[in-house]
């Protein structure tokens, strides 16, 4: 095992400390002067905080948020990381919090930078969610619809692959309504994309890119095909205003987005953001409302009557009483009151949304 010698600065204080480094199992260890074994740096993780490469020393940082950096002066050993650090040279995609220095500058940054998160950014969030390119929102729904699925089937000691219900009469079905309602009103959405997953959660949710996934729980929950299609309709409410696209942007920051956007879609940071928007997000009163409007005026011009959405939305609440998710859902809690006094005062809008037939189908598609 070759073994170099380096300076730390710690990042915390000025001095520099002398110290001995090896590469191992695709790390770089960081030993003290007594032997002691102080860091371990991932390979994948090393940036040379240099202007370029070729001035003599590496000046190798591990993470944006981490102000340690280690100088090495030694060419075998620079020879040695340039062959095992494929991102050397790159720049690192930035982490939400990077602002987080610059409020030290004084008062005056501070409230700008108080003005630019309370003020631009939510501004700039919905802006963001209706510019970015159909191929990323896509790519984005892709990755956090495979992520929510596997994980929920690890949970289930199953595959992603054996908790996907796959009933084409059934799948046709909840398509054609869905279909119908989305050009009823609003604006259409792209390249809707329905996923039934067997799973005792009484629940769907949106995802962005226009895909949906239903559990099968609400499949158990709910009595009438108009109370499950009315849920349908919410989903497809909050995929009309982009909130998923939305919630993912605030949830990951902006800057996760643009790193997005100059590539590394498959890279360990967009997969982390991705996982963290999974299971973290939840809308908003406001969004939820929003959503719950649109449900209504989706019922109500597809000629679907939303009333025994009522039934379903008190019985999906008593159920999540009872239950914790990971995730966060179609959520009932705020407000379950409003929401539901908002759908009894639109009365009966319309007939039945699907076949005594072929709700009679849908419900049993994942037994
Ligand atoms: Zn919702």
């Amino acid at each position: 095992m070759a073994t170099f010698l380096a300076r730390l600065f710690d990042g915390k204080t000025a001095k520099a400390q002398s110290v001995s480094v090896e590469i191992e199992d695709g790390s770089l260890k960081i030993i003290s002067d007594t032997g002691s074994l102080m860091d371990k740096w991932p390979l994948a993780s090393l940036r040379d905080e240099n202007a370029g490469p070729a001035v003599g020393e590496l000046r190798l940082s591990v993470a944006a948020d981490n102000a340690a950096r280690l100088i090495v002066e030694d060419p075998d050993f620079i020879r040695d990381v340039n062959a095992k650090c494929p991102r050397l040279y790159k720049s690192r995609p930035l982490v939400p919090g990077w602002w987080k220095p610059y409020v030290f500058w004084g008062g005056g940054a501070i409230a700008s930078v108080i003005f630019i998160f309370a003020v631009v950014l939510p501004v700039l969030t919905t802006q963001i969610a209706w510019i970015l390119p159909d191929k990323l929102r896509e790519d984005i729904g892709e990755q956090t619809k495979s992520f929510l699925i596997e994980s929920i089937a690890r949970k289930q000691n199953s595959t992603a692959d054996a908790i996907i219900c796959r009933d084409p009469e059934g799948e046709r079905e909840i398509s054609r309504v869905l279909q119908q309602l989305n050009v009823s009103a609003g604006d259409e959405v792209q390249d809707l994309q329905v996923t039934v997953i067997k799973s005792p959660i009484a629940n769907a949710f949106a995802l962005p890119g226009g895909k949906i996934l239903i559990f099968s729980g609400l499949l158990d929950l709910a009595d009438e095909a108009n109370g499950f299609t009315g849920v349908l309709a919410h989903e497809l409410g909050h995929a009309k205003f982009r909130h998923p696209m939305k919630s993912f942007i605030l949830g990951t920051g902006v800057a996760t987005i643009f790193s997005l956007l100059v590539g590394d879609a498959s890279g360990g940071v967009a997969l982390a953001a991705i996982g963290q928007m999974a299971v973290s997000s939840t809308y908003s009163r406001e969004l939820e409302t929003e959503a719950d409007e649109m449900a209504i005026l989706l019922m109500q011009s597809a000629g679907f009557d939303v009333s025994p959405m009522n039934e379903l939305l008190q019985k999906i609440h008593a159920n999540n009483k009872t239950e914790t998710f990971d995730f966060a859902l179609f959520d009932t809690h705020p407000g379950i009151e409003d929401r539901l006094a908002l759908i009894t005062s639109a009365g009966k809008t319309g007939g039945g949304a699907m076949s005594s037939e072929a709700w009679e189908h849908v419900k049993k598609m994942c037994r």
